[in-house]
C-alpha cells in the first residue's frame, strides 16, 4: 500500500472564504445519512411520497462504444427510478459519486480514502463557481492563465479580485513568469489564495500544458502557498501526437505533500452539454464546503440526470467508457486537421496560430496590417466586418480581464464540415485583404 501524506484539515482554514466560514449546514440535509440505518422510521425530510411520481421508467438506447454499430436499450425502473425522482444527496448520487471516484483513480491515479472527495453539479460551471466562492474573499488577488476562460472572468470580477495574468504560450501557462510574479510579490501585500488554470485544450487558446510547466506550478504552489483551480473539461478531448501529460490532480501525488488541486470535471463535451453533468475533485474540507453552499442554493444536481448519467455507465463500464472517449478525441482531431488545413490555404499568409492537441479551438492571430510591427485589434474586424461578410467568430478581448486589445479570434471547430470552415475562412479572407487595403 502507498502512503499519501494529505494536508490536514485545519491547512484549509486560511483558504476558506469569509462566507463560507459562516456557512451553516442546512438542519435536514445534513442528517439524510442518518435515514439509512436499518430499522429507523424516517419521518424527516419533507420528501413527496414518489407512489405519486407519474413516471414507470425512463428508457433509451445508446451506441455499444466497442461496437457503435450495435444499439443497447437501457431502461431506468424499479429502486433506481426512485432515487431519480426523488430528492437525494448533496454531493451526488451515492453510486454515480463513487463511479467518479472510480474514474479518478483510472485517470488520475487517485484513490478513493486518501484525503480527497468529491462532489456532483450541474456541470462543471456550477462546482467552478461554488468553489471559487468557497475560497476567494471580496478583493482578493487572484492568479489566472491568461487569455482566460471568458465564463469565469465574471465570477472574479463579481468578487471584485484583482487578477494577475500569467501569459500562456504553445507550452501553457508560462511557470516561469509567475515564480517571477511570486518571487517578487510585494511585502506586506497578502498572497493569493488561488491560480485558475485550463490545462488541457484550453479555452481559448486550444494550448496543453506541457508537464515541466506543471510541475513547476506545482512547485511554486508549495512555495508560495496557493491551490490549483485544474478546470479541465477538455480532457478526454486530447488527441496530441505525444501521450497525454498527467493532470495537475495525478501529478500532485509527486509532492511531499498532497491536497492544493481541486479540479473540475465536465461531461459536457462527452455526454452532453444539455445534461450539466460535471463534478469537483480535492480536499475534503474544500468540498464539503462547497456542498454546504449547494445545500442552501440548490440543494443537489438533478437526480434524475444522474440516474440517467449512472445507468449509461454502469451500461458501458469504465472500459466502454474509454472507448466513446477515444472515439470523441479522435473525432475531433479530425475536425482539427481539416480546419488547420483551411486555415493554411485561406489565412497561411495573414494569420499565425499553434496547432491545438486538445479540445475544440483555434486561437488565431490576424495580421491586421502588412507591417508585422503593428499588432491590431480583431473586435472590429471580426463582431462587425466578418459578420457582415457572413462569418461569425469571437474576437480575443473576450478573453482578457478588462477587455484588452488584441488581435487573436477564437474559432471553434467542434460543428462545422469541412465544406463549412473552407467557405468561412475564405469570407474572412476577403474581409482581411479589404481590411489591410484601407
Ligand atoms: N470551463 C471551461 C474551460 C469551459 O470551456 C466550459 C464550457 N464552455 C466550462 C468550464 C463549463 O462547462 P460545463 O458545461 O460543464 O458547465
Amino acid at each position: 500500500m502507498r502512503t499519501v501524506k494529505q494536508l490536514p484539515s485545519e491547512f484549509y482554514d486560511y483558504f476558506l472564504s469569509t462566507a463560507a466560514k459562516e456557512r451553516k449546514p442546512s438542519p435536514i440535509r445534513g442528517l439524510f445519512p442518518l435515514e439509512n440505518k436499518p430499522g429507523v422510521i424516517s419521518l424527516l425530510a419533507g420528501k413527496p411520497n414518489d407512489a405519486l411520481f407519474p413516471f414507470e421508467s425512463f428508457s433509451f438506447t445508446t451506441a455499444d462504444p466497442l461496437d457503435p454499430s450495435q444499439l443497447v436499450p437501457v431502461s431506468i425502473t424499479g429502486a433506481d427510478l426512485a432515487l431519480g425522482l426523488q430528492y437525494g444527496a448533496t454531493s451526488g448520487l451515492p453510486r454515480l459519486n463513487e463511479w467518479f471516484v472510480g474514474l479518478q483513480e483510472r485517470s488520475h491515479d487517485r484513490k478513493s480514502n486518501e484525503g480527497w472527495s468529491l462532489t456532483i453539479g450541474n456541470g462543471s460551471q456550477d462546482v467552478l463557481w461554488k468553489a471559487i466562492n468557497t475560497i476567494v474573499d471580496d478583493g482578493d488577488t487572484v492568479l489566472i492563465e491568461s487569455p482566460i476562460y471568458a465564463g469565469v472572468l465574471p465570477i472574479f470580477e463579481q468578487l471584485h479580485c484583482e487578477q494577475v495574468e500569467i501569459a500562456t504560450d504553445a507550452n501553457g501557462v508560462r511557470s516561469s513568469d509567475l515564480r517571477v510574479f511570486l518571487e517578487n510579490w510585494p511585502a506586506g501585500k497578502p498572497k493569493p489564495k488561488v491560480f485558475y488554470t485550463v490545462p488541457y485544450g484550453c479555452n481559448p487558446t486550444g494550448m496543453t500544458a506541457a508537464v515541466e510547466r506543471r510541475r513547476e506550478v506545482l512547485q511554486l504552489a508549495h512555495e508560495h502557498n496557493f491551490l490549483i483551480l485544474e478546470d479541465d473539461p477538455y480532457f478526454y478531448l486530447y488527441f496530441g501526437k505525444a501521450e497525454r501529460p498527467p493532470s495537475y490532480f495525478k501529478l500532485e501525488l509527486e509532492m511531499p505533500e498532497v491536497g492544493r488541486v481541486v479540479r473540475f470535471d465536465s461531461f459536457s463535451k462527452i455526454l452532453s452539454a444539455g445534461m450539466r453533468m460535471g463534478f469537483a475533485s480535492g480536499p475534503k474540507t474544500i468540498i464539503d464546503a462547497m456542498d454546504l453552499h449547494t445545500g442552501t442554493v440548490n440543494l443537489q444536481a438533478s437526480s434524475l440526470v444522474q440516474a440517467i448519467t449512472l445507468a449509461l455507465v454502469e451500461k458501458w463500464g469504465y472500459h466502454g467508457f474509454f472507448a466513446h472517449t477515444r472515439a470523441v478525441a479522435s473525432f475531433y482531431k479530425e475536425k482539427r486537421d481539416a480546419f488547420e488545413k483551411a486555415l493554411q490555404t485561406h489565412l497561411g499568409d495573414l494569420g499565425e496560430w499553434s496547432t491545438p492537441e486538445a479540445g475544440m479551438f483555434f486561437w488565431f492571430k490576424l495580421l491586421m496590417s502588412p507591417d508585422p510591427t503593428e499588432e491590431g485589434d480583431s473586435k472590429e474586424l471580426i463582431e462587425t466586418k466578418a459578420y457582415e461578410g457572413g462569418v461569425l467568430a469571437l474576437p480575443g478581448t473576450v478573453f482578457l480581464p478588462n477587455g484588452r486589445k488584441t488581435a487573436y479570434v477564437r474559432a471553434a471547430f467542434s460543428l462545422s464540415t469541412e465544406e463549412q470552415v473552407n467557405e468561412a475562412l475564405r469570407r474572412l479572407r476577403v474581409v482581411m485583404l479589404k481590411e489591410r487595403e484601407d
